[in-house]
C-alpha cells in the first residue's frame, strides 16, 4: 500500500472517529481557496489591499529567487492572515532534478521566506507546472497542493475573462489557480471575489479550507480540492484575555478554542513560530498591554490579534500596615489607607484567613497574641502586626509564648528591672552591653543614689547624663566594678559571660548573699579551660550557686556575649537565691 493511500485511510478514520461533532455552519457555507503563483510581484501590494477590503484570505505560492526583493510584501501576506507557500526556488521542473537539487530548491526558498515569516514556519508546496512524482514528493515531504479551477489567466491577459472563468468553475471546496504577477489576473481575481461572495462563498487559505472541513493535510500527498464537504469547524476564534488583581500585580489568563495554540506578548511584536506560547496564567507586575492570537498554524490558520490594556487602575493598592496599640489592656487600631478595613484575630491565627473586623477599641484578656492587618476588597493586604499582650499585662512585638525566655522577660518587665526599647520591642536576642548590665543591677538594688549626683569615679568614657552614668557611679562606689586599668569603663562594650559572673558575684556579696567559694565547677564544661585566671573564682561561684548555667551542648562560652534574654533569666535566679 502506498504511503499516500495509507495517509488517506488514516485521515478518513480520523474523520469518522476523532472529530467531535462538527458544528455544521449556516446551511450553504461555501469555502474556496484562492491561490496565487509565481509572485510576489509589483501588483502584490494592490492585491493585498483588495483582499483586505473584501475580508478575503488567500494562499501565495512564492518562487524563492524572487522573494528577496519582496520581503515586505511577504511579511504583509503572513501578518494579514494569508498563507505563504513554496513554488520552488526557480520554477524548475522538479521531476528533472536529482534528489539533492530538489531538496535545495526548497531549503534555499524557506531560508528567504523565514526572513519575512520567522524561523520555524511550515510551507506547503505546489510543484511548478504541477509536475511531481512520488520521488519528488517524498524528498520535499510536505503536502502538495494543486488546483481544481484554472482560468488560464497567464494566457488570456484580460480581467473580465479571468473573472468569468473563475465564477463559472468555482464551487464549494475549489482551489483556484491565479498568478499575481499579471495585473489583469489581480483585477480579475478581485472582481471574481465580489461576485462569489455575493453568492455566499467565503475565501479562506488552503490550511483553513482543509482544517475547517476536518481534513488533516498529509506530507507527500497531493490535494486538488477539498471536495464538496459542508462540514464546518468554523473560523479560528479569537482568544479571550481575562485578568484579576492578586498580591503583587495582575494575574492574566488567556483562553482559546480546543486544539488552538495561544501565542502572547506584552511588546506588541508580530507573532511567529518563535513567539512565547501560553501555558498557563502569568503574573504582570506593572501596567502594560497583553497581545495574543490563537492559531492552528500561524501561517494562514490564525485568529485576529486581540489585546488587553492593563492600566494602573487594575492594580490594587496595597493597604498600609496598621498602627496597633495596647494600653491598659485595650486594643486600638488605625490605618492611614482611606477605605481599607482593619482585620484582626486574638488567637495568633492568620487574619487573612478568618478575622474579625475592627470597629472600635477592644478590651483584651491577658495572655493573648493579637494579629492585625489592613485590607479589604479594593486593596491587597498590608503586612501583618503581631503583638503579645502578656499574662502580666506587658506588650511585646518580639517576645511570644513558647520562647524559653518568655516568662522571665515578662517577670523582669513587670518588676521594672528591665525596660523595653520602645514600640513594644524588647530585643531578647540583642547582646547586653556593660552599661546595660550595670543599670540592671542598679535597678535591682533599688536605685539607691536617687538624690546624689556627686561623681567619685574618673572613667573618661562615662559622660554625665548617660542613662547608665548613675548606675556606674553606684557600682564604682560599692566596689562591684573598678573599670579597666586604662581608666575606661567601656559602657558600650558587649559584656562577656565571665565578666557577667564577676559582676553577679560582687553584687550578691554587696547584697549580703555571698556566693559559695572554693569550688571547681569549670572542669565539668568542655570549654572550661577557656575561663581566664582572674575570672575563675567568680565563674565557679556563680555556677555553683546555679545563677549561670552551661548551654545544652555542655559548654560555658566564658568569652561569649550574653543576651538580654539571658540577663532576664539571671536576674530572676538572683532574686530566687536571695529568698532561699
Ligand atoms: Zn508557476
Amino acid at each position: 500500500m502506498s504511503k499516500r493511500i495509507l495517509c488517506l485511510l488514516l485521515a478518513m478514520l480520523l474523520l469518522c472517529t476523532l472529530v467531535p461533532a462538527p458544528t455544521v455552519a449556516a446551511a450553504g457555507t461555501k469555502l474556496v481557496a484562492l491561490t496565487f503563483d509565481d509572485g510576489p510581484g509589483p501588483d502584490t501590494n494592490r492585491l493585498l489591499d483588495g483582499l483586505k477590503a473584501r475580508g478575503a484570505k488567500a494562499t501565495f505560492f512564492l518562487v524563492g529567487n524572487r522573494a528577496s526583493g519582496y520581503l515586505a510584501q511577504i511579511k504583509r501576506e503572513y501578518d494579514e492572515g494569508h498563507q505563504v507557500a513554496c513554488h520552488s526556488w526557480d520554477h524548475s521542473d522538479l521531476t528533472k532534478l536529482g534528489n539533492s537539487d530538489v531538496k535545495a530548491q526548497f531549503t534555499k526558498s524557506y531560508a528567504v521566506f523565514d526572513k519575512a515569516c520567522g524561523s520555524g514556519t511550515s510551507y506547503v508546496t505546489r510543484a511548478p507546472y504541477g509536475n511531481a512524482n512520488d520521488r519528488v514528493r517524498n524528498v520535499v515531504n510536505t503536502p502538495f497542493i494543486y488546483w481544481s479551477v484554472d482560468p488560464q489567466d497567464w494566457k488570456d491577459r484580460n480581467a473580465k475573462t479571468v473573472k468569468d472563468r473563475i465564477v463559472k468553475d468555482a464551487k464549494n471546496g475549489s482551489i483556484i489557480l491565479v498568478h499575481d504577477i499579471h495585473s489583469t489576473s489581480v483585477d480579475g481575481a478581485l472582481q471574481a471575489i465580489d461576485v462569489l461572495q455575493a453568492q455566499g462563498y467565503e475565501f479562506v487559505t488552503v490550511n483553513e479550507l482543509f482544517r475547517r472541513r476536518g481534513v488533516t493535510l498529509c506530507n507527500a500527498t497531493t490535494y486538488y480540492s477539498c471536495g464538496e464537504s459542508t462540514t464546518d469547524l468554523g473560523a479560528v476564534q479569537k482568544p479571550e484575555i481575562t485578568y484579576r488583581a492578586v498580591n503583587g500585580g495582575i494575574q492574566v489568563s488567556i483562553s482559546a478554542q480546543k486544539g488552538a495554540t495561544i501565542y502572547y506578548n506584552t511588546s506588541g511584536d508580530r507573532f511567529t513560530a518563535q513567539s512565547q506560547k501560553y501555558t498557563g496564567p502569568f503574573l504582570v507586575s506593572s501596567p502594560c498591554t497583553v497581545y495574543a492570537v490563537a492559531a492552528f498554524n500561524l501561517n494562514g490558520s490564525r485568529s485576529a490579534q486581540v489585546s488587553q490594556k492593563l492600566t494602573q487602575d487594575g492594580f490594587r493598592q496595597q493597604a498600609k500596615t496598621p498602627v496597633v496599640t495596647i494600653e491598659n489592656g485595650v486594643l486600638t487600631m488605625r490605618t492611614d489607607t482611606a477605605g481599607a478595613s482593619l482585620l484582626y484575630t486574638l488567637d495568633d491565627t492568620d487574619p487573612a484567613v478568618l478575622a474579625r473586623k475592627y470597629s472600635g477599641p477592644v478590651t483584651l484578656e491577658p495572655g493573648v497574641v493579637v494579629r492585625a492587618m489592613a485590607g479589604g476588597d479594593q486593596f491587597s493586604n498590608s503586612a501583618q502586626v503581631r503583638l503579645y499582650y502578656s499574662v502580666r499585662g506587658n506588650v511585646f512585638v518580639d517576645v511570644f509564648p513558647g520562647a524559653w525566655y518568655c516568662d522571665a522577660v515578662d517577670q523582669v518587665s513587670q518588676l521594672g528591672l528591665m525596660n523595653g526599647l520602645g514600640d513594644y520591642r524588647y530585643a531578647p536576642g540583642d547582646s547586653l552591653t556593660r552599661g546595660m548590665m550595670v543599670t540592671l543591677l542598679y535597678r535591682y538594688a533599688g536605685q539607691p543614689l536617687k538624690n546624689d549626683n556627686k561623681r567619685t569615679n574618673s572613667f573618661s568614657d562615662v559622660p554625665n547624663g548617660a542613662y547608665y552614668a548613675q548606675a556606674v557611679e553606684w557600682a564604682y562606689r560599692t566596689g562591684i566594678v573598678n573599670g579597666y586599668p586604662n581608666g575606661c569603663f567601656q559602657p558600650n562594650g558587649k559584656i562577656t559571660r565571665q565578666e557577667l559572673c564577676k559582676l553577679i558575684s560582687c553584687m550578691m556579696k554587696y547584697r549580703g548573699f555571698p556566693l559559695p567559694e572554693n569550688s571547681n565547677m569549670t572542669a565539668q564544661f568542655s570549654d572550661g579551660t577557656q575561663v581566664s585566671g582572674w575570672a575563675r573564682p567568680y565563674v565557679n561561684a556563680t555556677v555553683k550557686a546555679g545563677l549561670i548555667k552551661g548551654d545544652t551542648g555542655g559548654t560555658l562560652r566564658p568569652n561569649g556575649t550574653a543576651t538580654r534574654a539571658e540577663a532576664a533569666t539571671i536576674l530572676l535566679r538572683m532574686l530566687a537565691y536571695e529568698k532561699r
